[in-house]
């Protein structure tokens, strides 16, 4: 497979927040989950798919100062834990606001950058960061 299909086949999922939510027990999920962790059996063939608003709040955050090479020209930035509103706890980082702006309880909203960029082929992923409301 090329590097190209499988980011169209991904793109639903980076272009929307897709997870799951158990039919079952009425919990979301992200990063979708075949079954649910609460029912187990019970939720096999009840999983389905839903997309979330993208807007949370920041439950816990830290700031990075030492970054892998491929997130250097970033640092320092805001790695956030944050609640989204359907339920699901995910990690993000921050973009767009300097730390002061950043608290427990913040509201955000997902937003779409770029990941990284393939120098030789010029594709350029994007996913998703969020931003303070
Ligand atoms: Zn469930």
């Amino acid at each position: 497979m090329t590097e190209l299909s499988r980011i169209w086949r991904e793109t639903e999922y980076r272009y929307n927040l897709i997870g799951y939510k158990c039919k079952n027990c009425g919990n979301s999920y992200f990063p979708p989950r075949d079954i649910c962790p609460k029912c187990h059996r019970e939720s096999i063939g009840k999983m389905e798919k839903v997309k979330f608003s993208g807007n949370g709040e920041v439950i816990s955050y830290t700031v990075v100062h030492d970054a892998p090479p491929s997130f250097k020209r970033q640092v320092p930035y805001v790695l956030a834990l944050i609640k989204l509103s359907e339920g699901p706890v995910i990690t993000a980082q921050i973009v767009d606001s300097v730390e002061e702006k950043i608290d427990i309880g913040t509201k955000v909203h997902m937003v779409f950058r770029k990941i990284r960029q393939d120098g030789d082929s010029g594709i350029i992923e994007y996913g998703y960061k969020f931003a303070v409301n």
